[in-house]
C-alpha cells in the first residue's frame, strides 16, 4: 500500500464544550479517504479536511445499500495520553462485514494505522471531561454510478471522527425496553452479523413504536420462532438469573459486540459463571416471576452498559432489580471504562496507546 497523503486544514474549527457535545453532532478537522476500483485495489489513501463528498445520484449506496461500518471509541488517559479500545477487532469485524456484503475486504493493519495516524493529528478533539471520548466511524460505501443490481465496482473508505458527551450525565439510569412481537430485526442466513445500514434501517419502525409507547428501545426476538432473544437497538443483552450471567448465542442473527466479547472475559477473569446459549423470551418472564432475575443489562461501545429496569412483552410488565442498577453490571462498568481511560491496568492487552 503506498504512502497516506496528508492535507492538513488551514481553519480549524472551534471545538464545542464539553457539556454540548451530545453523541455524533460535531465532527473533527480531519478525515481518512481511500478509493477502490475495479482491477485496481484501494488507492489512494489520505487524510484531508473533514468535507463533503461528491457523489453521482446513481451511486449504488443510495438505491441497494450496499455498506458497512464501525464504531469505536478513542479515551483521553488520566496522564493526558490518548488510547484506543481493542481497534484490531473493529477493523476484523469490519472484514466479516465486507465479506457478507461482498464489498473487497480492507487491509487490517493498514487500516489501523491510518486511524492512529487520524487520531494522532486531531489529537486535541479527543475531550478530558469525565465520561467522553472521541467517536470513531469508519465505514465503506458503494459508489458505482449504476441502476442494475450487482456488486458496485467502485468503493469509498471512509472514516470521521466526532467528539461525544458522557452517556450517563446524570448517573447510570435503567433503561425501559419492550420487547418487539410483530416486526424481526434479522434471520439467520440474513444479515443480521454485518454491520450494515439496512439492519438499522428495517429496525426503525419497532424503535418508533417503542417510543410511542414510552419505551427507550426495542428488544429484538428471533425472526423465526420469534421466541429466543436476539439483541436491543444497538446494543448485544445479557441477563443474570440465579448467579449466572446468560447472553445469547453468536447463532448467525446476531450483532458480535466487541463489548459483549469484552464483558464474557472480565465475567470469566472474575470467576462469575457465564454462558453463551440461546434463551427464550418465555424463560426471562418466568425468572421474574419466580424472583431470580437479578440483573439484565444491554452492551455496547456508545453506552458500555445500559441497565434495563423494566421488560414489557405482551401484556406482562417486569421490573428488574427494582429499576435500578445491578451490582455485576456496575463492576463491568467500573473495569471495563477504568481499563478504556486507563484508570485501572489492562491486563488483556486490550488498549492501544497513540
Ligand atoms: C455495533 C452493534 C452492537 C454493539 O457492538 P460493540 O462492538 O459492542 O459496539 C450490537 N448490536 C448491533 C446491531 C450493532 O450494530
Amino acid at each position: 500500500m503506498t504512502e497516506i497523503t496528508i492535507e492538513l486544514t488551514d481553519c480549524p474549527k472551534e471545538k464545542p464544550a464539553a457539556d454540548e457535545l451530545g453523541f455524533g453532532h460535531y465532527f473533527t478537522d480531519h478525515m481518512f479517504i481511500m478509493d477502490y476500483t475495479e482491477g485496481k485495489g484501494w488507492h489512494d489513501p489520505r487524510i484531508v479536511p473533514y468535507q463533503k463528498i461528491c457523489l453521482e445520484p446513481s451511486s449504488m449506496v443510495f438505491h441497494y445499500g450496499q455498506t458497512v461500518f464501525e464504531g469505536l471509541k478513542a479515551y483521553r488517559t488520566p496522564d493526558g495520553e490518548i488510547q484506543l479500545f481493542r481497534p484490531d477487532a473493529n477493523f476484523r469485524r469490519l472484514n466479516h462485514s465486507n465479506e457478507r456484503m461482498v464489498i473487497p475486504p480492507i487491509d487490517e493493519e493498514f487500516a489501523l494505522e491510518a486511524l492512529k495516524k487520524l487520531v494522532d493529528i486531531d489529537r486535541d478533539w479527543v475531550p478530558d471531561a469525565p465520561g467522553t471520548s472521541l467517536y470513531i466511524r469508519p465505514f465503506i460505501i458503494a459508489t458505482e454510478p449504476f441502476l442494475g443490481v450487482h456488486p458496485s465496482k467502485n468503493y469509498l473508505f471512509m472514516i470521521i471522527m466526532s467528539p461525544s458527551g458522557s452517556y450517563y450525565k446524570e448517573g447510570i439510569n435503567p433503561v425501559k425496553i419492550l420487547v418487539e412481537e410483530k416486526y424481526v430485526r434479522a434471520v439467520v442466513g440474513g444479515t443480521g452479523e454485518a454491520k450494515t445500514g439496512g439492519n438499522y434501517a428495517s429496525s426503525l419502525i419497532g424503535q418508533l413504536n417503542a417510543e410511542k409507547e414510552g419505551y427507550a428501545q426495542t428488544l429484538w426476538l428471533d425472526g423465526i420462532e420469534k421466541r429466543y432473544i436476539e439483541e436491543v437497538g444497538s446494543m448485544n443483552i445479557f441477563f443474570k438469573i440465579n448467579g449466572t450471567v446468560i447472553t445469547p448465542a453468536l447463532t448467525g442473527s446476531i450483532l458480535p459486540g466487541i463489548t459483549r466479547d469484552s464483558m464474557i472475559k472480565l465475567l470469566k477473569s472474575k470467576n462469575i459463571p457465564v454462558e453463551e446459549r440461546r434463551i427464550t423470551i418465555d424463560e426471562v418472564i418466568e425468572a421474574a416471576e419466580n424472583g431470580t432475575l437479578e440483573e439484565v443489562f444491554g452492551t455496547g461501545t456508545a453506552a458500555v452498559i445500559s441497565p434495563v429496569g423494566e421488560l414489557k412483552y405482551l401484556d406482562k410488565r417486569i421490573v428488574v432489580n427494582d429499576g435500578k442498577i445491578g451490582e455485576v453490571s456496575q463492576m463491568l462498568y467500573d473495569t471495563l471504562t477504568g481499563i478504556q481511560y486507563g484508570k485501572i491496568e489492562d491486563p488483556f492487552g486490550w488498549t492501544v496507546r497513540i
